[in-house]
């Protein structure tokens, strides 16, 4: 029996199962997915993202990521350029998934691809292997909750609506990209879009449920609502290389897990926080996530003490971002917050240094 089960290969569970195995703990992870996916992400990889993946030994110059120092912020006809505080990454979440998993499984984890668990009950998991006991269960399943352990959304955002697709653009627009991170707010909804790998550029956009239907529905008319923003105007003749978008809905944007004493699985990533996409810290925390559980569990620590501390380093960034979020929503607060930003671009800066998670 393996003393620790993680259910779920993405960032979270692949890098604990990493930090576990090389504790000399046996773990084994559970993945539903065969093969490497792509997966709704903006790709963009923050500097803590950065730096908690080259302490697990993740080469991203090997893998091919492109490298980001500069945000445009661009509304309408106007646009705000501000240099990053730190150079950021775009890498493909296909690629750096499988590459977190193919080095945990070097370091000495059982990694079962294709398995599903369907329901966490007690002390078991209900799994496609069959039924499994393990001492330590990890639940690093991302967006998807698992039967029996559902994340309590109350009092979230969920009302938005995401799509995803990898673009080829014409010589020039890619030129034009290259080193930046565009974010075009439009109403109900913005869209961020940067170069990844072999100069390919992923869009990822997220538009209100309401705004959605109201433009019919599909992703073509939500891409041509797009093309109708100024600085939106250089995707028209963008080749999409996916046979259509990946979407989801119903992300609980603002939740953050409220320790429990009865708490037995220790939570990780989006099954542990949801910070709101446009700050890019997802993955950072996913990852932080994943090396604190792991030292806890090494210590011989409980998941309450875990999701105690891990609240405690994530509540600011939290607050952050999610009042970000609500003030882009409403008129008023998104004018004077646009406004303030013509005027200090500097201030940019400080807003993406208030919405990291703090280093461990
Ligand atoms: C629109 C959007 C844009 C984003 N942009 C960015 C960004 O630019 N930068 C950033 O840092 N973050 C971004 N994020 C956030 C980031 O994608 C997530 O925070 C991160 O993927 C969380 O990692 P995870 O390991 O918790 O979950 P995931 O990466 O979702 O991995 C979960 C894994 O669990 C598996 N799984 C699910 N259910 C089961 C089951 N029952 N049994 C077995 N396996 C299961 C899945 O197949 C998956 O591989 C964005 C999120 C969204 C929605």
């Amino acid at each position: 029996m393996n003393e620790v089960v993680i259910v779920g290969g993405g960032l979270a569970g692949g890098a604990a199962a990493i930090q576990l195995a090389r504790a000399g703990r046996s773990v084994q992870l559970l993945e539903r997915e065969r093969e490497p996916i792509d997966k709704i992400c903006g790709e963009f990889l923050s500097i803590e993202a950065q730096r908690a993946l080259d302490r697990l030994g993740v080469d991203l110059d090997r893998l091919g990521a492109s490298h980001i120092s500069t945000l445009r912020l661009a509304w309408s006809r106007r646009r705000i350029e501000a240099p990053l505080p730190f150079t950021a990454r775009g890498l493909s979440r296909k690629r750096l998934d499988a590459a977190l998993l193919d080095l945990a499984e070097r370091t000495g984890a059982k990694i079962d691809r294709g398995v599903t668990v369907r329901a966490a009950e007690a002390r078991r998991l209900v799994t496609t292997l069959g039924d499994l006991a393990p001492m330590v269960t990890l639940a690093a399943s991302g967006k998807h909750d698992v039967r029996g352990i559902s994340r309590d959304v109350a009092g979230c955002d969920t009302d938005y609506v995401g799509f995803k697709i990898h673009l080829r653009l014409p010589v020039r627009a890619r030129a034009d990209l290259d080193g930046k991170v565009d974010v075009i707010l439009f109403e109900d909804g913005y869209a961020g879009l940067q170069l990844i790998e072999d100069g390919i550029a992923n869009l990822c956009l997220l538009i209100t449920k309401r705004r959605l239907s109201a433009i019919g529905g599909t992703w073509r008319a939500v891409f041509e609502m797009l093309l109708r923003e100024p600085y939106a105007a250089m995707l028209e003749d963008a080749e999409e290389i996916f046979a259509r978008p990946l979407t989801i809905a119903g992300v609980p944007y603002g939740y953050l897990h409220r320790d429990n004493v009865d708490d037995r699985i220790f939570r990780l990533g989006d099954q542990a926080a949801v910070i709101p996409s446009f700050c890019g810290e997802g993955m950072a925390i996913a990852l932080h996530s994943a090396a604190l559980a792991a030292l806890v569990v090494v210590e011989g620590g409980d998941a309450a003490a875990h999701h105690a501390t891990l609240r405690r380093d994530l509540r600011r960034s939290m607050a952050v971002a999610t009042t970000l979020q609500r003030c882009g929503r409403t008129a008023l607060p998104r004018h004077l917050l646009l406004g303030l930003l013509r005027i200090h671009p500097g201030l940019i800066s400080q807003l993406v240094r208030g919405t990291r998670v703090a280093a461990r």
